[in-house]
This record gives C-alpha cells, sequence and structure tokens, in this order.
C-alpha cells in the first residue's frame, strides 16, 4: 500500500491572511514523497555518490527511520533524482481540449526558464548543471479534458492523475527517448482548473515506484505546476517562477518545511519552506545533503569543550559555510551566516542562523525548525505574504543561542563583512 501522501496545509489563520489581500492567487504544492522508490532507474540517487564528507563528518550525518518517507537524513535515499552534475529536466508545457494553451508554449515555459536553471546554478555554486530541455516545443494537448481527469479533486495517487500521467507520456513519446532526462517537469497551462488559492494543485511525484514507465523507465521524478503564483505584491515576473525550483527541490529528495501551521517553522529560510514573494535560498543544511558543499566547508562539531568556527556568507562561493551539532544519531543544530547576497537577496537582518533538523520528523511536520533571537519582534521583512516573525531570527555579534538542557551554547563573536566567527560549547560529546 502506497503511504500517504504529505499535502501543504494551510492553517486557518494564515489562509484569513492571505484571503485579505485582494486579487491575491498563490500556488502552493503538495509533496509526493512516496515511500522508497525504484533506485537507479530513472533517477540515480541524491546522495550517496555526490555527498562529500570524512570519517570526523559521520557524527554529523543524521538518519531517519525507515517510517520517514522524506527525510532530512544525510545521506539522501536512493531514488531521488541526482543533485549534482548535469541534469537534463525534460520539459513539457501541457493544455486540454477545455482549457487550451493560450498564447505561445515557449511563453509558459519561458515564465520558468531560464531562472530556474540560474537560481541552482547560483544555491549550488554552479555544481548543478541544469539543463531545461525542450523536445516539444509547442502545447501537448491532452487527449482528455481538464475536467475528466478530475485533478481539482485528485491526490497525486488518485486514478484520475495517474492517468494524466500515463496519457503525458503516450502523447510525448513519439518524440521524446525518455531515458535521456533525469527528471520530468509539466508545465501546466494556466487556465486549467481553479484559481491556486482555492485548491492546491502543483505537486511532485518524487521517486515514485509507482510511475508509469516510457522508454523502458519509469517516470518516477516529475514536477507539475498549475496555475501561477502570484502572492499580490507585484513581484511575479521577478519570483513567481520559485514554485519550480521548490517542486524540484523535491525530486532531488528535500521535504517540506512548513507544517499545518504554514511557514512558522523556518520562515522564509528555505525554499522548501516558502518559494513566494521575497528571495530565498537553500538552508546549508539542504546544501551539504544534496551535495554543494565540500567537506572542509562542513564543520562536524561532535567532540565535548569549546571550539571556535569561521562562517562565510552561505549564498557566495567559497569557505566554511556550516556547522553541525549533532545531539543524536537522528537530530542536532545546524549554524550557518545568511547574509544579502545571491538567491538570499531579501535578507533583512544578516547574522548567524541557528535551527535544529531532525531526520526522524516527516516532509510537511517540521523536519527543521528555525529558533528565533528576537522572538515576538514581528521581524524586519516588508515583503508582504511571507512569514515575517523569523525574518530577523539571525543572532548577531555578541548574541548567543543555549539549549541548557543539551548542553550547548553557540555564541556568535565577530561579524564582518564576509566572515563571522562563532564559539561552540558542548558540555558532553555527541552520544
Ligand atoms: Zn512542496
Amino acid at each position: 500500500m502506497l503511504p500517504q501522501p504529505s499535502r501543504r496545509r494551510i492553517s486557518p489563520r494564515r489562509l484569513a491572511a492571505l484571503a485579505s489581500v485582494s486579487a491575491l492567487t498563490l500556488a502552493l504544492c503538495t509533496s509526493a514523497g512516496n515511500g522508497r522508490l525504484s533506485p537507479g532507474a530513472f533517477a540515480p540517487g541524491a546522495g550517496p555518490s555526490a555527498l562529500s564528507r570524512t570519517s570526523a563528518h559521520g557524527p554529523c550525518m543524521i538518519g531517519g527511520n525507515r517510517s520517514v518517507q522524506m527525510s532530512e537524513g544525510i545521506p539522501t535515499a536512493p531514488g531521488y533524482t541526482r543533485s549534482t552534475g548535469t541534469v537534463r529536466a525534460l520539459t513539457l508545457m501541457v493544455d486540454f481540449s477545455d482549457a487550451p494553451g493560450e498564447g505561445d508554449a515557449l511563453d509558459r515555459y519561458r515564465e520558468f526558464f531560464p531562472q530556474t536553471r540560474e537560481w541552482f546554478a547560483t544555491s549550488s555554486y554552479g555544481r548543478l548543471d541544469y539543463r531545461p530541455e525542450i523536445p516539444v516545443p509547442d502545447w501537448l494537448r491532452m487527449p482528455k479534458s481538464f475536467r475528466a481527469y478530475g485533478i481539482e479533486r485528485g491526490a497525486p495517487f488518485d486514478p484520475g492523475y495517474r492517468e494524466l500521467v500515463r496519457d503525458i507520456v503516450a502523447e510525448a513519446d513519439p518524440e521524446v527517448d525518455f531515458q535521456d532526462y533525469d527528471l520530468l517537469n509539466v508545465l501546466v497551462t494556466p487556465n486549467a482548473g481553479p484559481a491556486a488559492l482555492d485548491t492546491v494543485l502543483s505537486v511532485t511525484f518524487a521517486g515514485n515506484k509507482e510511475a508509469p514507465t516510457a522508454d523502458g523507465v519509469p517516470v518516477a521524478n516529475a514536477s507539475f505546476v498549475y496555475s501561477r503564483q502570484d502572492d499580490g505584491s507585484g513581484s511575479y515576473d521577478r519570483t513567481g517562477y520559485r514554485v519550480l525550483p521548490h517542486e524540484n527541490g523535491h525530486v532531488f529528495g528535500l521535504p517540506d518545511l512548513y507544517t499545518a501551521e504554514g511557514g512558522g517553522a523556518v520562515g522564509h529560510w528555505d525554499i522548501m519552506s516558502e518559494d513566494w514573494g521575497a528571495n530565498n535560498d537553500f538552508l546549508a543544511w539542504h546544501k551539504w545533503k544534496l551535495g554543494w558543499l565540500d567537506a572542509s566547508q562542513v564543520g562536524c562539531a561532535a567532540g565535548r569543550g569549546t571550539r571556535e568556527y569561521v562562517l562565510t556568507p552561505l549564498a557566495l562561493a567559497g569557505g566554511p559555510k556550516l556547522v553541525f551539532l549533532p545531539l543524536d544519531a537522528h537530530s542536532g543544530y545546524a549554524l550557518e551566516l545568511r547574509t544579502r547576497a545571491g538567491n538570499d537577496e531579501a535578507v533583512c537582518r544578516p547574522g548567524v542562523l541557528v535551527y535544529r533538523v531532525d531526520a526522524n520528523v516527516d516532509t510537511g511536520m517540521g523536519p527543521v525548525t528555525v529558533f528565533d533571537s528576537r522572538r515576538d519582534s514581528g521581524g524586519c521583512t516588508r515583503a508582504p505574504n511571507v512569514h515575517a516573525e523569523l525574518s530577523d531570527a539571525t543572532f548577531a555579534s555578541g548574541e548567543s543561542f543555549e539549549d541548557r538542557e543539551a548542553g550547548i551554547r553557540v555564541t556568535v563573536l565577530a561579524a564582518e563583512e564576509r566572515s563571522y566567527r562563532v564559539r561552540v560549547t558542548r558540555a558532553s560529546a555527541a552520544p
């Protein structure tokens, strides 16, 4: 039996806040982390071959138990799309008889590219060469009407959804060799289905072992984007594409970081939490998990005593990026330096971000929790429709984070534009 896909849930409070903005449509997404999948076929797996670590990093490579569908654990389970090197993204623009594509299909493509490719190039420091390819540069008409698939009611594994995937494969197959690609993007004509605020449609099948096969390979990692992610702030042209890097984050094995309460666990510090509005990069933890950091860029603070570490801005290439303090075999604290640069152009309070990662907490259930250095401040961002409170969560020079129970203290010693120094004290070594 298939596990239940985790879905993006919106709290009534958050919905009310969103609904108060006129003309707001916000595309949200469902993550369909479908348990473990057929490794190797459509996707060789993100983690094990790409991840850079040494034996000293062992205690920091926390893992989740098998019941977790999509885990923050390192390495990433097999079956997802490889996240380093050249990745070929088969990108299809799909329409229906009752929702015919308006205008040129390439205009739909241009809503997401080259922005998505550039976003990944920047975030990965050039390690992910993401190549969108459009062997069918026109609308791919589905044999049934949109209404007939029942997608507006559907969960990803509903019969109608499976039928849609099968039909996409069948219609594209004469012109596409699916063996050539590492992942599939389906850009649905934006006039298909209800407004995104009413019904959440964008979805990713990540490592789906029930996927239909094409040219002998299962289409196991596929992102579907519906509607337009316009948060009403006037930034759609610059930021509307980010639903796709979020959905693609799932095909690389990353879980959703928002929870039933919305973006309150991580705020705007990772695109897997909120993917609209003001810009946001991946957490350093995700960059390590994706194979975008060298071992030398990750400090594993597992031993007892006091040590100092240097952190350089996460958004800029080179230098140390992540310090991790394991608490046990499945969780720990992460430290990183967030400044306004690269994909982090909207950071309003530079400083050291402190968060807890738990590989036993599943997608959408809060696997990452950011600690707020300024609780109940209201935050520093002016961007609309984002979780504001955590936007000033970072720790500045002279400030400390403490977990007395765990015997852990982190102090930011010195802050310069290009590097911060932090002191980490542990009363006991990681077990
Ligand atoms: Zn998601």
